[in-house]
């Protein structure tokens, strides 16, 4: 039996095989096909080419708009090789005669083409390694995790060793048989640890080196809760699994005796608890799981389906399915927040050197103003279906927030102008999740409706930590006191302007930061909606007095672990399923 120590990232307790996942050519797998199949592994590949042809289409066309036609032209050659004759008949011959899987075959096929090209003393000729190797790539990847390892297609349950997965990758896991997820890479609020948690799938991130010692279908034991990862578990690690299993569904059957009470605090005040969610689905688990509405709807995500970016219609279509979900609460829709690790080269977002500082959210769409608008127009008559409230993302500048208002007007005018029903007036706000706007919330809420705060990047550029790398995880401080600083001089400004504020970030679910932040005055959390019944118990079991108390406490403290222990001091007894009972 061996033990690893990583990051705690979703929790849950799973037993289970491994499925190990590697990006690179080893991992491509290597069978071999019977003589009756392989016709249907020809069509599997065929199959791929389509996929990956509309796919550079796409990125042909955008790039012609955005671009240019030199640049577009890359995407020509692409689309020339997805079609040449030779290619085709070299894998065909080379799969008919060597019966080896697809995958195996490209792979050969690549090594070769690229060695030859590298012997030819023309650089133009040598350049175009890089597109075999490209269009390569995009084939395999629909063969492999799109397709044949598209997850869905397996009838086992199992867990999903990575070094690192995209935040786009949890999407299609979301479907399928993965029950719980360990990487070498991630931090607590990376983006992939943000969907295990709202698609609750038990997951382990930033493990360090652990993939060459694993191989698929070894034993597994994942505690998301520890953040442990164990590996041909003994027959005393089994059984305690089996015990934290049967706790974690009890103490689900006591939360749910919560649903319908209200989220107040013991002295009365009421404190309103919403979800954020990534998929249009997640707007029934909010409402199953008693969300006063959605207080993020991380709208990118539906731009992650695989091989396909969604138009105006179809996102209409998915925001008012929230909406209607929702049944009158509240639906605030979060514009695109694409760039740092949420890359989508379909929409024509640059590679950078520096993504976290780069071309990211607010950023990415005031230049791409068809996105934006097009993103603008489908959120506006969503709002025609109930009460939606749109919010920008990552906003430093009060004239980013001046032209992105100037857009959802101009958007506006657009659908009248068509004929589509949209409200007169819609409410704006924005995230706070840069220092710079922190420290000019008094300015930026002269112009918002509501400000919600976002931890998770807050303490990343406070921090001037990435908040996906685990080598620096230890100085991801929410309890820092230039981040509690950030965040009560948001607080005070938003209410000195008397506009409401909330929070997003992942500090919002967590109980003890819910303690301190009710005791700063905020009276508004949104998070996954797996979290929101044991936040709703601490509210429940605390006075705000009490809270506000804690807070001037805390906020003359001059390190994030005394604060860490004093709130855990106070906060833990409520964390278990015998505080309501006590209280009756
Ligand atoms: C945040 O930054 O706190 C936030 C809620 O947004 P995201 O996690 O999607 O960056
Ligand atoms: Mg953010």
């Amino acid at each position: 039996m061996r033990e690893y120590k990583g990051i705690p990232a979703s929790p849950g307790v799973v037993v289970a095989p491994a499925f190990v996942f590697r990006e690179d050519e080893l991992s491509v797998p290597s069978y071999g096909i019977d003589h009756d199949d392989l016709d249907a592994e020809w069509a599997r590949f065929l199959r791929a080419v389509e996929k990956a042809k509309r796919e550079v289409e796409e990125l042909r066309d955008r790039t012609f708009r955005d671009a240019g036609q030199v640049q577009a032209a890359i995407f020509e050659a692409h689309l020339l090789m997805l079609s040449d004759p030779d290619f085709f008949d070299g894998l065909e011959a080379r799969l008919r005669s060597t019966h080896r899987n697809i995958e195996r075959v490209i792979v050969e096929l690549e090594r070769e083409l690229v060695d030859k090209l590298a012997l030819i003393e023309d650089p133009l000729l040598q350049a175009r390694s890089a597109d075999v190797h490209d269009v390569a790539r995009r084939i395999l990847s629909h063969l492999m995790f799109h397709e044949r390892f598209n997850l869905e297609d397996l009838e086992t349950s199992f867990i999903l060793l990575a070094h690192d997965l995209l935040p786009s990758d949890m999407i299609s896991l979301k479907r399928s048989k993965v029950v719980a997820i360990a990487t070498e890479a991630g931090g607590r609020t990376s983006h992939v640890a943000i969907l295990a948690r709202a698609f609750e799938i038990p997951a382990v991130l930033g493990l360090g080196e652990v993939l060459d010692g694993i191989k698929a279908g070894d034993a597994l034991v994942v505690d998301g809760r520890a953040g442990r990862l164990i590996v041909d578990p003994d027959k005393a690690t089994l059984s305690s699994a089996a015990a934290s299993q049967r706790l974690a569904h009890d103490e689900a059957v006591e939360l749910s005796k919560l649903i319908d009470l209200p989220s107040q605090t013991s002295d009365g005040k009421r404190i309103l608890l919403k979800a954020n969610i990534e998929v249009p689905e997640e707007g029934e688990a909010a409402m199953a799981h008693g969300a006063d509405g959605i207080g993020l709807f991380r709208s990118e995500f539906l731009f992650f389906q695989p091989g396909h970016v969604p138009g105006e219609e179809e996102q209409y279509l998915s925001y008012s399915r929230v909406v209607e979900s929702m049944k009158g609460k509240p639906v605030t829709i979060r514009t695109l927040d694409i760039g740092g690790d949420k890359v989508l080269p379909e929409l024509g977002a640059a590679d950078e050197k520096n993504p976290l500082l780069g071309w990211r959210a607010i950023r990415f769409c005031l230049a791409k103003e068809d996105v934006f608008l097009g993103q603008l127009r489908a959120i506006l008559r969503a709002a025609a279906h109930g009460d939606v409230r749109i919010m920008f993302p990552m906003i430093a500048s009060p004239s980013e927030l001046d032209r992105a208002l100037v857009l959802v007007e101009m958007a506006g005018e657009e659908c009248h102008k068509r004929g589509q029903a949209v409200p007169d007036r819609i409410k704006t706000g924005i995230m706070v999740e840069v220092p710079a706007a922190a420290m000019a919330s008094d300015i930026l809420a002269r112009k918002s409706d509501f400000f919600s705060i976002g931890t998770n990047d807050l303490i990343q550029y406070t921090m001037a930590v990435d908040r996906g790398n685990q080598r620096v995880a230890y100085l991801y401080e929410p309890f820092h006191p230039a981040v509690l600083r950030l965040i009560k001089t948001t607080i005070d400004n938003g209410k000195a302007a008397g506009i409401p504020v909330g929070m997003c970030g992942e500090m919002a679910g967590d109980p003890a930061s819910v303690f301190l932040l009710i005791g700063l005055g905020l009276e508004e959390f949104s998070m996954s909606s797996a979290s929101l019944l044991a936040v709703k118990r601490l509210i429940r079991s605390v006075g705000a007095d009490e809270a506000r108390k804690a807070a001037e406490v805390v906020m003359g403290m001059s390190s994030s672990a005394e604060a860490a222990a004093y709130l855990a001091d106070i906060v833990q007894p409520y964390c278990d399923a015998t505080t309501e009972k006590r209280k009756k």
